[in-house]
């Protein structure tokens, strides 16, 4: 046996320790496969974390995160934590928090359609021939991280035209935050398909014209056997549904890559099925790029496919585990191949026998394995 991977789970809020469950019975399994050892330490992030301890981000929780080899995260937030009251915490602090403080700047989101799944997406299937795309977004700069604030009795603001609040918030980026992220999408596009196109909204905003500079500076100068494209991001929004073969790597700042993800991940059949990683100088993080879908948790219906190919990014990007991520993704595949669905993924076609819920779903991954 080698040394114990030690991984920090973070299972959250909702659905995530149902689909942390999973995870853990995929891993021991891979572990038993390929005589490695994964110890776990669980720790408290979101809402949980603010229920115990009245911070999202708890100190324990980022000691675990910081002395482990890789996080896994499920999800955190709900409505029991939503509020508009600025001073209360939110779920998402913890996240933010965390990505901020591992300096995790970097979230690979792959978008790939299993065969299977083609009945299952919102598109046509002549749409979606050859999609296998990487969504690189940036994760630790823009509006998320911006100065912010409320400004009270602005003379004007008031709905009655009158005095009243008015809110900002402010999109920033560095050039060496460019510069990072840039390199990590040419570099992921020269072991893909060699094309990276750049989103942003360089016709109106500051922060995309630099974006839109550094980007070419860095492409120009280390990078220029890389094809590279300028994308405005609501043509961006656009091509995802209309042509989304056209894209192998696209690399965007972190609101529009928040966006355009998510609408990526309806290409392959459900925001179940999108997973990602946060890379940074540190440990890493792998995370599926759903919410906690408070509307199902509890219910056993989950689809823990996104939080197994969280894992499987974890196996190649912190472990260099790559034969046991390619063995992950063909036991998935086969699972999907014998027409297994979560109820997310099922269509019309889908025989009832072959529905399951959250549990099933993972020891099927399992017994392929
Ligand atoms: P969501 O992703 O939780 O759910 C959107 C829809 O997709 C829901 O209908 C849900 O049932 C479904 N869905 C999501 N994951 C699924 C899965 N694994 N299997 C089957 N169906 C799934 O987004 P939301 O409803 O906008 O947000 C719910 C909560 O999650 C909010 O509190 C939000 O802040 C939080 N959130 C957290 C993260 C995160 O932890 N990274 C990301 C997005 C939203």
């Amino acid at each position: 046996m080698t040394n114990p991977r030690r991984i920090c789970l973070l299972p959250g809020d909702g659905i995530g320790p149902e689909i942390t469950v999973e995870a853990v019975k995929v891993l021991d399994a891979i572990g038993a496969l390929n005589d490695v050892t994964f110890s776990y330490d669980e720790a408290l992030l979101g809402g949980i974390a603010i229920d115990a301890t009245g911070s999202p981000l708890p100190d324990a929780t980022l000691d675990a995160a910081r002395a482990a080899d890789a996080v896994l995260l499920a999800a955190i937030g709900g409505p029991k934590w939503d509020t508009t009251d600025p001073d209360k915490p939110r779920p998402e602090q913890g996240l933010l928090g965390i990505r901020k403080a591992l300096g995790l700047f970097a979230n690979l989101r792959p978008v790939k359609l299993f065969p299977a799944l083609v009945g299952a997406s919102s598109l046509k299937p002549e749409h979606l021939e050859g999609v296998d795309m990487l969504i690189v977004r940036e994760l630790t700069g823009g509006i998320y991280f911006g100065e912010r604030g409320r400004e009270r009795d602005v003379p004007g603001a008031g709905a009655d035209g009158g005095s009243g609040m008015r809110a900002y918030d402010t999109e920033v980026y560095a050039e060496y935050e460019i510069e990072r992220i840039a390199r990590i999408a040419f570099d992921a596009a020269r072991t893909r398909r060699n094309k990276v196109h750049s989103v942003d909204k360089a016709n109106v905003l500051e922060s995309s014209r630099l974006w839109r500079e550094v980007v070419h500076r860095v492409h120009d100068a280390e990078y220029s056997d890389v094809e590279l494209v300028d994308q405005l991001v609501d043509n961006s929004a656009m091509q995802l549904v209309r042509w989304p073969a056209q894209f192998d790597v696209m690399v965007t700042g972190n609101i529009f890559g928040d966006i355009l993800s998510d609408e990526a991940s309806m290409l392959t059949g459900s925001l179940g099925m999108l997973a990602s990683a946060s890379l940074g100088d540190g440990t890493a993080l792998y995370e599926p790029s759903h919410g906690s879908a408070p509307d199902i948790a509890g219910q056993g219906v989950a689809n823990p496919l996104a939080m197994l190919l969280s894992v499987e990014l974890m196996l190649r990007h912190s472990f260099e585990m790559h034969g046991a991520a390619d063995t992950l993704s063909t036991a998935i595949e086969n699972v999907l191949a014998e027409g297994w669905r979560t109820r997310d993924i099922a269509d019309e076609g889908t025989p009832a026998d072959r529905l399951v819920g959250t549990s099933e779903m993972g020891d099927l991954v399992v017994t392929q394995l």
